[in-house]
């Protein structure tokens, strides 16, 4: 069972979030077939959106989007309040040979672009409040230094995230996904900023600690380094779209009696396809 957990460290003066989504990424990558590149990338987005989506106060709806110019066209992850997610990528058989260090090179699939986040809040009162939008250049394409990069330049908040998806070369073909996300509230000691970089870059990817049987406290502990922190509270996650039979009945309804008439007598019938999920 996948799961997020939240808390504080460092006296309350940085919020931390850690998550393990090995079940979300085995899930997304079957119903899209992504290529192994593309589901490092798909599977880091999920990852993040999750995170940042679990630090929001209100919304409906919580979409991560990356335009970009790379093979891999677009990535698209949206989140609910009840830390489900659902999300998919434009070309899913993109794919690159590892980059110098061995590792997946989704920077190289995804290029250049934007990096938007999105907050809709207000459907369920009925309200059509404007969506909240915030958008970045996309500065890396390794997706974490992307979300980190959103959180300095559009929030103000400096931030560490670290993404990874750990595949093998057996069934199951994905072994591990998972994700820290550690934001300095204001008036945080500028020094944990240095400290933080400083641990990260020297202690074990989250992947290698997901390989050896760490939990998503393991996470935080190594991100953290000797930090004190407390966790807050734990949720399940999961991959889950909100497409319905009905909800496809109802769109192919509002095209109008003539064109379902002749979709029926020249096509023979209509099949729609879910983005998100893949479902028919
Ligand atoms: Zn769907």
């Amino acid at each position: 069972m996948d799961k997020l957990i939240h808390g504080t460290a460092a006296g309350g003066s940085i919020r931390i979030l850690s998550a393990v989504s090995t079940g979300i990424v085995r899930d997304a990558a079957r119903r899209h077939n992504t290529s192994p590149t593309a589901t490092a990338a798909l599977g880091r987005v999920l990852t993040g959106t999750l995170l940042l989506a679990a630090t929001q106060k209100e919304f409906d709806r919580f979409t991560v989007k990356l335009e970009t110019d790379g093979p891999i066209g677009g990535i698209v992850a949206e989140a609910t309040p009840d830390g489900t997610v659902r999300g998919y990528v434009k070309q899913p058989e993109a794919d690159a040979a590892p980059n110098g260090k061995g590792k997946f090179d989704v920077a190289g699939i995804v290029g250049g672009g934007t990096f938007y986040v999105i907050r809709e809040s207000g459907f369920d009162l009925g309200l059509h409040r404007e969506p909240y939008i915030g958008s970045v250049p996309i500065v890396s394409g390794e997706i974490a230094e992307d979300f980190a990069f959103y959180l300095a330049k559009s929030e103000q908040i400096p931030s560490a995230v670290l993404l990874g998806v750990l595949l093998q070369n057996k069934d199951p073909y994905i072994a591990h996904s998972g994700g820290v996300m550690l934001q300095m509230l204001p008036g945080a000691d500028e020094h944990l900023v240095t400290m933080i970089e400083d641990t990260v870059a020297h202690s074990p990817h989250v992947t290698e600690l997901l390989r050896d049987g760490g939990g998503p406290e393991d996470l935080l502990k190594n991100a953290l380094g000797g930090i004190d922190h407390e966790i807050l509270g734990e949720r399940d996650i999961a991959f889950k779209c909100n497409c319905s039979k009905e909800r496809a009945i109802a769109l192919i309804a509002s095209l109008g009696k003539a064109e379902v008439e002749s979709m029926l007598k020249e096509d023979g019938g209509a099949v729609m396809d879910c983005g998100f999920c893949g479902e028919s």
